[in-house]
């Protein structure tokens, strides 16, 4: 085979995996550089939610009732704050490809899936939602399948990987991982109770579940592939051009610099480690920015298209999927929800005022980056009954607090004082907030009003909402938050609906492609539901591998 015939894919996470899995098995050989000594990316890290509107699998399991169409009024509807942002031509593609993409994957071996049951779409009061069906992940996967790459796997810090999202919602997500004495914990590599490996992560249990499981699935498959040659430690550097058109990449490796010729795919994810180009995409400092994704997803796809004249789309800040964090000692250094979003908590600004749906992190984010009427910094408050029946992070209920992290007071207005909050405001805030939280409601911000939310954040055993209740007890707690990156960047490369890889002027760079969360999300606009991020790269990875193995999807 001619080294014209090679494909080189940049990152090993999902979408790296899947655009060489596709490539191999029409044929083209692939070699696959991952920066970092594991591979899975964030999609290792992640829920493994996948969301397809109109997919045969809900189908299979008898969910009737979604179509395309359905699913596109549901993008339409939720994409209504920036309709300019987003690109009709890749929405359509991407909906219209993404139920092929998926059973596609399934057809070829790379995955089982099984719709994740009773979880709702993000927005249930928009056009086109439906109650379940949409968000896919993958049967459990022996782990014994990956032979001797199980110890280059990823495993998520971030979920209690080995359990079902059945199994899970039993308790809740926030005390699956806590054992019968209430010892257990929630959020750290070591209190999975799994041994760690050098460099902290955790060993790779036999069952594998959420996002760790699904990568575990794509892997497999891919290692059945005699085309597809993976390479470990290999941080690409820079892209090699000829007369303006991509035809290789250097790259760093422990041996020295290595090239390799052949048309490339990026799969780098996104920026989340890269403070500047934070700045430059979110608006966030280091004091208000953290990530829960892998340290080696640093923005490198994003300067390598530049370098060569790639376009970079800016979407809004407010629609950035962040989750409201705090640093830690456990994952890669921060952790986040779903803590905020169990009852005994709300979120308030320096004026001791809640501003937004405190649970849901789309509001969060929406209000707090709120450009004309920003609520930085902001804090999270809860209660002694939120730390006795809760826990935060890797600290179990009714455990210590990391020293440094929470502050404590006999007080909402000693609290107040030491966090550098209203204190008047904050006694008034939680005494209106409690009184509604009682009854199960919050008629000011529509707390516990979201489907999702309720589902997969909250307390089921908490009556009589899962999400809702009074922060009244002494001794009260607080804790300034950060918003945390999840490698969903929202900005990032530009892309047609194919995954071409766009200049400023709207022409391609040929020999240059880009799947998964380096590219920007114009797919989808400022709207966004769970799963997109991971659904929308197994599909441009369909299209990316179809294109370059000479069968362009019709
Ligand atoms: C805790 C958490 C939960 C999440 N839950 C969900 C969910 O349920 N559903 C969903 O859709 N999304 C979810 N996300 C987001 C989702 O995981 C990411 O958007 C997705 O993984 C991006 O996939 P990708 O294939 O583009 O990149 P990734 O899976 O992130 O992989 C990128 C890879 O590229 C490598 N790389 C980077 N630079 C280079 C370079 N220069 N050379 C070589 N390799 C490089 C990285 O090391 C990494 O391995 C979650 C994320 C987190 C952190």
């Amino acid at each position: 085979m001619s080294e014209q015939d090679n494909v080189i894919v940049v990152g090993a996470g999902l979408s790296g995996l899947a655009t060489a899995l596709g490539l191999a098995v029409r044929g083209r050989s692939v070699t696959v550089f991952e920066a970092g000594e594991l591979l899975g990316g964030a999609a290792a890290y992640s829920g493994g939610q996948i969301w397809c509107g109109g997919n045969h699998v809900a189908v299979r399991q008898g969910i009737e009732g979604d179509t395309l169409e359905l699913a596109e009024r549901y993008v339409r509807a939720i994409a209504h704050s920036h309709p300019e942002v987003l690109d009709e031509q890749a929405m359509r593609r991407w909906l219209e490809v993404s139920p092929d993409a998926v059973r596609y994957w399934e057809d070829v071996g790379a995955i089982r899936w099984t719709v994740i049951p009773g979880l709702a779409d993000y927005h249930n009061e928009a056009d086109g939602a439906l109650p379940e069906g949409r968000y896919l992940t993958n049967e459990p996967i022996d782990a014994a399948e990956l032979g001797e790459w199980r110890d280059k796997l990823r495993v998520s810090p971030y979920f209690p990987v080995g359990t079902t999202y059945a199994e899970m919602f039993v308790k809740g997500r926030r005390l699956t991982n806590v054992d019968e004495e209430g010892a257990g914990e929630q959020a750290g590599v070591q209190a999975f109770g799994l041994p760690t490996r050098p460099g902290g992560e955790a060993a790779v249990p036999d069952r594998l579940t959420f996002g760790t499981g699904v990568v575990a699935s794509f892997l497999a498959r891919a290692l059945r592939e005699p085309g597809i040659e993976l390479r470990l430690e290999h941080r690409v550097t820079e892209l090699l051009t000829d007369d303006g058109a991509v035809v290789g990449v250097r790259a760093e490796s422990p041996a020295g610099p290595v090239e390799a010729r052949g048309p490339v795919v990026l799969a780098t994810s996104t920026y989340d480690w890269d403070p500047e180009l934070v700045q430059e995409l979110v608006g966030l400092g280091p004091e208000d920015f953290g990530s829960v994704a892998p340290r080696t997803i640093r923005g490198d796809g994003i300067r390598l298209a530049r370098a060569v004249g790639g376009a970079v789309a800016h979407l809004p800040a407010t629609a950035i999927p962040m989750l409201p964090g705090w640093p830690a000692d456990t994952g890669v250094g921060y952790a986040y929800g779903p803590d905020y979003a169990m009852p005994h908590s709300m979120i308030v600004d320096r004026l001791g005022n809640r501003y937004c749906d405190d649970s849901y992190w789309v509001d969060i984010v929406e209000k707090t980056m709120d450009p004309a009427d920003r609520h930085l910094p902001f804090f999270l408050v809860f209660d002694e009954q939120h730390h006795q029946k809760y826990g935060l992070g890797a600290t179990p209920p009714g455990g210590e607090y990391p020293a440094g992290l929470v502050t404590s007071a006999p007080t909402l207005r000693e609290l107040a004082d030491a966090l550098g909050i209203d204190g008047d405001q904050l006694t008034a805030t939680a005494a209106a907030f409690s009184e509604n939280a009682r009854k199960g409601l919050d008629p000011d911000f529509g707390r516990g009003t979201v489907d999702y939310v309720r589902r997969f954040a909250g307390d089921p055993a908490n009556e009589p909402n899962a999400v809702l209740g009074p922060v009244e007890q002494p001794p009260f707690h607080g804790l300034r938050l950060r918003f945390v990156g999840t490698a969903i960047g929202t900005s990032g490369v530009r892309i047609d609906g194919d995954g071409r890889v766009l200049d400023e002027a709207g022409g391609r760079i040929t020999g240059l492609y880009a799947v998964g969360s380096c590219a920007a999300l114009t797919t989808v606009g400022t709207g966004y539901n769970s799963g997109i991020a991971l659904g929308r790269g197994l599909t441009l990875a369909y299209l990316v591998s179809n294109e370059l193995a000479g069968t362009p999807v019709d």
